[in-house]
């Protein structure tokens, strides 16, 4: 299990990061999110050994972050951190060693991952011959080669299109189903939510919500009714507790700040024709993410 207790980083006079604690378990995806400069790099530099906690420390089943232990943690940054004068099968075979494989363990992992990300004819090509995409999936492989205990992905997404998306995702629920313990970091909530179970908010270096993200929702008092039918937003809005309706293209998306006022909704909504459709649902971790980070800023 990976442990982050109570972690503190100053540089200089600044506080990066604040007391932050959470806990990895293996198989667990865990989503760690924040604003631009909210500490997430930090945290990640932290768990990976580059940078020393001011306070506080972190452990990997038990043991503290030292060299002796880095080689099980596989890491995809958002900058491309590749030797792209060499080949694909050079680079594994350098990072491969790095991590304390035999040069036979690394050929058989490459062309498994080669083949699962549908990339095999590149083997032996320069790295700078690829595309984009194509040296994105080939960093993550590099990530994945040792099949690392902890893996920690940084906006893994970012500049892949959809289909590439979905091989990668496949590959993350294969790593968690193995027993890999997995933070993963995006702006985008709905990729976070299609994984992370637990996630923890961070605004300046500060954890403002963490936990299991079903829990969350269920606790979240605001949520969202879904009403399809003869029914105008005034109408909607006119409702004590209604805070906002969104109009979207063939239902209203009414947005009240406690489940009590379910009730009052649907006695005004029964007062009109065809109503086809009343679902109360959770809210999206969008809009949690936008509140929460929005209460810090408004203080
Ligand atoms: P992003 O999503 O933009 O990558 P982040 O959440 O990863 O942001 P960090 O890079 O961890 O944020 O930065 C947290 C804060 O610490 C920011 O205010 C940043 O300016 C500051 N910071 C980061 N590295 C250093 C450094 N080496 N020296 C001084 N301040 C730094």
């Amino acid at each position: 299990m990976l442990k982050v207790e109570n972690i503190t980083k100053y540089y200089g006079d600044f506080c990066a990061v604040k007391n932050l604690s959470f806990e990895v378990k293996p198989g667990e995806i865990f989503g760690l999110l924040g604003v631009n400069g909210a500490g997430k790099t930090t945290t990640f530099r932290m768990i990976m050994g580059l940078l020393e906690p001011s306070e506080g420390q972190i452990t990997l089943d038990g043991q503290a972050i030292s060299y002796d232990i880095t080689d099980q943690i596989g890491f995809l940054t958002e900058e491309r951190s590749l030797l792209t004068k060499l080949t694909v099968k050079e680079q594994a075979l350098f990072y491969g060693a790095l991590k304390g494989m035999s040069n036979n363990d690394i050929l058989k992992r490459l062309d498994e991952l080669l083949d699962r990300f549908e990339i095999s004819e590149y083997k032996e090509k320069k790295l700078k011959e690829l595309s984009k995409g194509n040296q994105q999936k080939i960093q993550f492989i590099m990530a994945i080669l040792n099949k690392p205990k902890l893996l920690i992905l940084d906006e893994p997404f970012s500049g892949l299109d959809p289909l590439n998306v979905e091989l990668f995702k496949q590959e993350i629920i294969r790593m968690s189903k193995e027993g890999s313990m997995i933070i993963f970091s995006s702006h985008r909530m709905e990729h976070v939510e299609l994984f992370c179970k637990k996630i923890a908010i961070i605004v300046k270096g500060e954890s403002v919500l963490e936990g299991y993200l079903a829990d969350i929702k269920k606790e979240y008092r605001k949520k969202n009714i879904l009403i399809k039918g003869d029914i105008t937003k005034e109408a909607l809005l006119q409702i004590k507790g209604v805070y906002d309706v969104v109009e979207k293209s063939d239902e209203f998306e009414v947005k009240i700040d406690s489940l009590s006022v379910r009730e009052n909704v649907f006695k005004e909504v029964c007062k009109h024709q065809n109503i086809t459709k009343f679902s109360v649902e959770e809210p999206s971790l969008n809009e949690i993410f936008v509140a929460k980070v929005g209460e810090v800023y408004e203080k």
